[in-house]
């Protein structure tokens, strides 16, 4: 058996109902995969704030560090909501692990299932055969560079350098040729010049990956692609801001915020996995949270961290046998709550 160690941060609201069927999940399939997993439970987010004041304790980002993997539920809740500029807040503790960490590729998979083809509000034949990947920069970019205000004026800097680009293009580059070995790359390369070099990084990396076809597309034709023909794309690489914007839209095709998983890779083989939705405190505490998205995170982990890729295939494959045998949250207007998920996937595991 392999031991590997994965921190688990459970964090605030939904965060430790979907994080308990996740492990559950994966605690099914660990051993047919050879993994002798240890979860490793630390305090983030707003409950950290309450044990120690702080969001992200030095300690804890340590054994983030010196971990396998990251197992992110969700933070934040009004308890923790502010206007003191002064006050720490749950998100710090999320941007710390990002900075500290080193996370510069977010990874967002949208994979509609044709059990849920009716909750996207695309049609039926638009969606049909999509199964596409967001790989955003998460670290430069606009978000990062110089900005300031000078009377009525006010500027923000987009700034890339030729390693930024090349690091993230890797990703996207490696993860096409483990799919359909597509990848286009985003840019706005008829106006930036930030994009401009973009492009010239990406066609650099491409040479390393002949097995994979490259093509580029402008931001603005890139969102009505979405729209039109989601089909099309296997892996869209793009900067920091473009992919904020695309990867929600991209994100809207599958019709559910709980099923939504996101993977956070530097330059090792840690990362950091998280659903995409928040710590929802309308319905927390009350065991309604759908785990799917965090189900679908821990199978990311597998995959990207773990080195068990059979083991995330069993583990999405069991989430989408469960939908289809009729398994709906409240998320997608059923009625079914987070431990009954849970026994569902766990038995469609079996
Ligand atoms: P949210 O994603 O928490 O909730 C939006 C809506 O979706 C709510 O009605 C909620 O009940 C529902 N929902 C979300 N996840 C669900 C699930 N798994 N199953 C069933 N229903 C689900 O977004 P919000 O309400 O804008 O934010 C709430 C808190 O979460 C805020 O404090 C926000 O800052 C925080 N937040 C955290 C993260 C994160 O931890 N990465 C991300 C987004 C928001």
């Amino acid at each position: 058996m392999r031991k590997v160690r994965v921190v688990v941060l459970a964090g605030d609201g939904i965060g430790p109902e979907v994080i308990e069927q996740a492990t559950r999940a994966v605690d099914t399939v660990a051993p047919e995969a050879g993994l002798d997993i240890t979860w490793q439970p630390e305090l983030m987010g707003g409950c950290s704030i309450d044990a120690h004041g702080t969001a992200l304790t030095d300690a804890v980002l340590d054994t983030c560090r010196s971990a396998d993997a990251v197992l992110l539920g969700a933070v934040g809740g009004p308890k923790w909501d502010t206007t003191d500029p002064n006050a720490p807040r749950p998100e710090e503790g999320l941007l710390g692990l990002r900075a500290g960490l080193e996370l510069f590729a977010n990874l967002r998979p949208v994979k509609p299932l044709e059990a849920l083809y009716d909750a996207s509000p695309l049609r039926r034949e638009r969606i049909t055969g999509t199964d596409l990947l967001v790989v955003r920069e998460l670290t430069g970019g606009i978000y990062f560079g110089k900005r300031g205000r000078t009377g009525d004026t006010a500027f923000d800097t987009c700034t890339y350098s030729r390693d930024e680009i090349a690091r993230l293009a890797e990703v996207g580059f490696r993860a096409a040729a483990g799919r359909r070995g597509r990848v286009t790359s985003v840019d706005k390369a008829n106006v930036l010049e930030s994009s401009r070099l973009w492009r010239e990084v990406v066609m650099e990396v491409a040479t390393g990956f002949p097995e994979v076809t490259l093509n580029h597309m402008l931001v603005d034709n890139a969102a009505m692609q979405l729209c039109s023909r989601p089909a099309e794309f296997d892996v869209i690489i793009t900067e920091n801001m473009f992919g904020d914007i695309l990867s929600d839209e991209a994100a809207m095709i599958s019709g559910s915020i709980g099923l939504l998983p996101s993977a956070s890779l530097g330059a090792g083989s840690n990362g950091l996995y998280e659903p995409v939705h928040g710590s929802a405190p309308d319905i927390a505490g009350r065991g309604w949270a759908n785990p799917m998205a965090t189900v679908l995170s821990a199978a990311m982990m597998l995959r990207h961290s773990l080195d068990a890729a059979d083991a995330a295939d069993r583990l999405e494959a069991a989430v989408e046998r469960t939908l289809a045998d009729g398994a709906r949250g409240r998320d997608l207007g059923g009625e079914m709550g987070s431990a009954e998920i849970g026994d569902r996937l766990v038995a469609a595991l079996g």
